[in-house]
């Protein structure tokens, strides 16, 4: 007979008297990691094999562990061997540093585990979500009765929006038929610096690769409209289906915005959908100092933003809003037997209805607790905080004799150093400042001391800060340009070939 247990203590179970003391313990010390994150480096100067022997290769152990000390040994490795976005100056990509109350809020999420697919597995939880999201739209300028659904972030979040155009503007049904050669091609309108969640979106999709036409941006790195229109008109002459228009609410590589009321009305007259992907610049539409243009997300047909950047909320946590909640559940709703749901007037959101989730986490709870810990007008100031010292730090590198300063939008500055001696220009001196500032931003990134990522902007090799950084203050911003004369002025050293010299 097999053994059926009568009395259980199961492996993974903690008594509440033991989970109330280590979790003590486990706020203790990473209360401790916050004291002293700011004096901590940004990043490490470790290979993979280095931070693998760390954590040591062995199998899996056959016997369990006691849960306290392997809560203090995850925290201790971590805290040595990782890159701090949460460190007053971690400027690279755009990854926020998270606020603590959304750390707190992923505690209580995973404690109280409700399953936020269906409304009826988690009451409150969808209440919660459905909430979020009326108040991210409020934030912002868009109309509230939209629908939305939180995500992973903003390639999901950009992936949700994409499927719901598909649907709703393809001329057959695409969820029954797909997409069936002889019928025409889909096509998609995106800005050149557009984000490469387009293509995966394309290529994932089925449309392919081929199905996104990148326009022409201007010198703003823009999206140009006369560029846009041609475009369509030509696919439309050639027997394409253009369906969709994507404009930049802050691009990945400079937080260019385009002209989104322009952009707008032509989809208007043309009747295509326009998203627009405000994964990092759409929350900055709530400053009410926000450009016409950045603003004119209000008319978007759908808009993706990422909590995660620019409402600091702890990973992960991407959101999708689309004005008429019909065209979300006209994409995702499937209705299997096995699903029995309220129904009614009133019934509740089941969130798997709006995205490509069944089972959900509740992402929900760190982001609103973010909102409400700050509220609107505290949003406003960090956002409006964050563009300021990115300003403040364009005009220390502008300043400053060996940097040039190249372009700032939203909260990205891009500059690069250029040795006191050298004239910029001719094409073998240009090739070597690429070289040189591409291996400073290695020494910058390895270095500890601050951290930036780069962009490329017409074939030059741009140093890239972009803050999403509660915690930067001006001390901060003001201390790189000598960091980054620092470092390039050795790496200069080192690497200068002798024509040049
Ligand atoms: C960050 C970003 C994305 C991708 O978002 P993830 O959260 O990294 O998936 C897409 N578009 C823009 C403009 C972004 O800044």
């Amino acid at each position: 007979m097999e053994k059926v247990p009568a009395d259980r203590h199961a492996a993974v179970e903690v008594d509440p008297e033991e989970f109330r003391a280590i979790g003590h313990e486990v706020v203790n010390e990473l209360a401790d990691f916050l004291a002293t994150l700011p004096q901590r480096p940004v990043a490490r100067d470790e290979a993979p094999a280095q931070v693998r022997a760390a954590l040591g290769t062995g199998p899996l152990p056959e016997a369990g562990s006691p849960p306290e000390a392997l809560l203090r040994e995850s925290i201790r490795l971590l805290a040595e061997h990782s890159l701090f976005n949460g460190h007053p100056r971690f400027w690279g990509y755009i990854t926020a540093s998270p606020t603590p109350i959304g750390a707190l809020g992923d505690l209580i999420a995973a404690t109280m585990n409700p399953n936020v697919g269906g409304w009826g597995l988690a009451p409150m939880a969808s209440e919660i979500e459905a909430q979020t999201v009326r108040w991210i739209a409020q934030l912002i300028g868009f109309p509230d009765g939209c629908g939305g659904v939180l995500s992973s972030g903003g390639n999901v979040a950009n992936f949700v929006a994409f499927l719901t155009a598909r649907r709703a503007k393809a001329p057959w049904d695409v969820r029954q038929t797909g997409l069936r050669a002889g019928d025409g091609q889909l096509t998609a309108y995106v800005s050149a610096g557009t984000h490469t969640w387009i293509e995966k979106a394309a290529d994932l999709f089925g449309l392919g690769g081929q199905a996104v036409r990148w326009i022409a941006t201007d010198a703003d790195r823009r999206m140009r409209l006369d560029a846009l229109e041609d475009a369509i008109t030509r696919d439309r002459q050639g027997g394409f289906i253009p369906f969709l228009v994507v404009g930049a609410a802050g691009t990945v590589g400079t937080g260019a915005v385009d002209p989104l009321p322009a952009i707008a009305e032509l989809c208007r007259r043309e009747d295509l959908w326009f998203h627009v992907d405000g994964a990092y610049g759409a929350f900055a539409a709530a400053l009410p100092e926000a450009c016409e243009d950045l603003k004119g997300l209000r008319d978007a047909d759908s808009i993706a933003l990422d909590p995660h950047k620019w409402l600091y909320s702890p990973l992960e946590a991407g959101c999708t809003l689309v004005r008429q909640p019909r065209h979300m559940i006209e994409a995702f709703s499937f209705h299997p037997s096995y699903f029995h749901f309220p129904e009614g007037d009133d019934p509740g959101v089941n969130f798997y209805e709006f995205g490509l989730q069944n089972s959900r986490g509740f992402r929900a709870l760190k982001v609103w607790l973010g909102l409400r810990h700050a509220g609107r007008a505290g949003v406003i100031e960090m956002i409006r905080d964050d563009i300021a010292l990115s300003r403040a730090m364009h005009e220390a590198a502008a300043a400053h004799p060996e940097l040039r300063a190249a372009t700032q939008d939203l909260s990205i500055s891009t500059f690069r150093y250029v040795p006191g001696d050298l004239q910029e220009g001719d094409a073998e001196t240009e090739t070597y400042l690429n070289a040189l500032n591409e291996e400073l931003l290695t020494r910058l990134q390895v270095g500890g001391e601050a951290y930036v990522s780069n962009a490329v902007i017409d074939d030059t090799f741009l140093l890239r800060a972009c803050i999403v950084n509660f915690r930067t203050r001006l001390a901060d911003v003001q201390a790189l340009p000598e960091l980054v004369v620092r470092l390039g002025a050795a790496v200069d050293r080192e690497m200068r070939p002798a024509p040049l010299s």
